[in-house]
């Protein structure tokens, strides 16, 4: 088994991961830069390393990070989300130097990182692919040509592309032509490559993706579905697991297509595998080979520890679910709270936290590194915050999503969490029924107030609290 994990991020998932291995009694080993400093991760973590002034450079520098795991005596490597976490060097390194790796080999992240590889080993395994140009496109001359054979409006994207970044959606000839220039140099800025492809655009899909996990014996199960329509750019805010718009034929089909997907390339450890649905058809679009944001949904409606899993699998232990163990009960939600203003078109609020009181009660979780006086840096992501919701109905997660915020409080920051008010009180998203358009279509949303309960018992008693202790 393995016994000492260097955890290699920051934030939330650091911090989500020193809880997984104090669970299983492995020691973690936090790394941290200079304004992580006063982090989370770093404190509760049973050693830290600093690794550079530079804000985000350590984070980023994969031969440093497995040489300190080394000389450390870490036998593994988790890469939580973003960063390295899906970089095949980083896992080939880790390989080499004999560091068990917490995630895919370096030929399957490269082979799935890789949008128009990944779209070429799905069409070699007979899964429905959304249409799409016949790999990266050589110039605008060859994308113009594609475009006008998919039909407009097409989505251009960037091959490495993740985050919601390097996608722009193409109505006309013209905009594809303004467009090419733009992706191409925001592909090169944020991925460092300039390739880039076509997709037939999907007009208001839902956005649906299947949580695996594949051992290292050829043991593939799913852990059924998330609903991430919820979206604004391409980004997800809002994410349901099961999805409330899917029949239970629907969902069997789903989970299939995505062991099958993981399967075909031989996949191993915990990945998602991302579909759009429009109509009665699903189209695979991409798969990510990582532990994602979401994945807290799938735990709350499974009860999978998915962190857990990754370390046993990576340890070569086999899976210890088969597929016909694996039920979920009720509904789960998570609202990514972000330091930003929904007034102000989302901008960024970083800054000190004066006061944060952690929402509770029944089926409520939050995961977070914030503390109160805590200062959010600007380097990182915005988000700052998972707050997590489980209720065996529909309705009643929707309720107790809008307690559960209530009940929060995070003053010295902006936050969207007025905002996910709001569209917890929407009549169409209350429905079930929605799409990606959804936050296109509810601008009104944005301006959501929230009435606060006269006696607002929560305020009173942090307020209270803070008094005592001085703060
Ligand atoms: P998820 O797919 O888990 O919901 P996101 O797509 O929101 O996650 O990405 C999770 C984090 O990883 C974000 O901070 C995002 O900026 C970062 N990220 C994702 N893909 C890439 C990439 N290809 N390059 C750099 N950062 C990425
Ligand atoms: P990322 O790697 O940034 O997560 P994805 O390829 O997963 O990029 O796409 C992110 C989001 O962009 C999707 O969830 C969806 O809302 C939208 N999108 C991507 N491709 C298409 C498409 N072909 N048609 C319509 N929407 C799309
Ligand atoms: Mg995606």
């Amino acid at each position: 088994m393995i016994k000492k994990v260097l955890i290699a991020n920051r934030g939330e998932i650091a911090l989500r991961i020193v809880r997984a291995c104090a669970e299983m009694g492995v020691r973690s080993a936090a790394i941290y830069t200079e304004p992580d400093r006063y982090a989370l991760h770093v404190k509760r973590a049973d050693e830290a390393y600093f690794i550079g002034e530079d804000p985000l450079g350590g984070y980023l520098d994969a031969r440093r990070i497995v040489n300190l795991a080394a000389e450390t005596g870490c036998d593994a490597i988790h890469p939580g989300y973003g960063f390295l976490s899906e970089n095949a060097e980083f896992s080939r390194i880790c390989n080499e130097r004999g560091i068990a790796f917490i995630g895919p080999s370096a030929e399957v992240i490269s082979r799935m990182g890789d949008k128009t590889e990944a779209r070429a080993a799905m069409i070699g395994a007979g899964i429905p692919v959304t249409p799409g140009s016949d790999g990266n496109l050589q110039d605008l001359d060859e994308a113009l040509l594609v475009a006008e054979k998919l039909g407009y409006p097409v989505m251009l994207k960037a091959t490495s592309g993740g985050g919601g970044r390097g996608i722009r959606r193409c109505d006309t000839p013209q905009e594809l032509k303004q467009q090419y220039p733009r992706v191409i140099s925001e592909a090169t800025k944020a991925f460092g490559s300039a390739e880039v492809f076509l997709e037939k655009c999907i007009v208001d899909p839902k956005h649906i993706e299947v949580q695996i996990l594949a051992d290292k014996h050829g043991n593939v199960i799913h852990l059924f579905e998330r609903d991430c329509s919820i979206q604004r750019r391409n980004q997800k805010l809002i994410e349901i697991a099961p999805s409330p718009q899917l029949s239970d034929a629907q969902r069997d089909y789903i989970g299939d297509l995505a062991v099958r997907a993981a399967k075909a390339v031989n996949y191993e450890n915990a990945g998602t595998v991302e579909f759009l649905l429009t109509g009665e058809d699903f189209f695979f679009m991409e798969m990510n080979t990582r532990v994602q944001v979401e994945h807290t949904i799938t735990e709350a409606i499974t009860g999978v520890d998915i962190v857990r899993e990754q370390i046993r699998i990576a340890a070569g232990l086999p899976l210890r679910y088969q597929q016909s163990e694996i039920h979920y009960r009720g509904f789960a939600l998570q609202f990514r709270i972000n330091a930003e203003d929904p007034k102000n078109n989302f901008l960024p609020s970083f800054g000190k936290i004066s006061r944060y009181y952690a929402p509770g009660g029944p089926g409520v979780r939050t995961d977070t590194a914030i503390y109160t006086g805590y200062t959010i840096p600007p380097y990182f992501d915005s988000m700052c915050l998972k707050l997590i919701v489980w209720a065996m109905d529909w309705e009643d997660v929707l309720d107790r999503g809008s307690r559960a915020l209530e009940d929060m409080r995070l003053q010295g920051v902006k936050t969207t969490a007025s905002y996910y008010q709001g569209i917890l009180h929407d009549a169409e998203f209350r429905s079930g029924v929605f799409n990606t358009s959804f936050v296109v279509n509810h601008p009104e949303l944005l301006n959501y107030s929230e009435k606060r309960h006269p006696n607002d018992i929560a305020l009173a008693i942090a307020t209270a609290i803070a008094a005592h202790a001085g703060l």
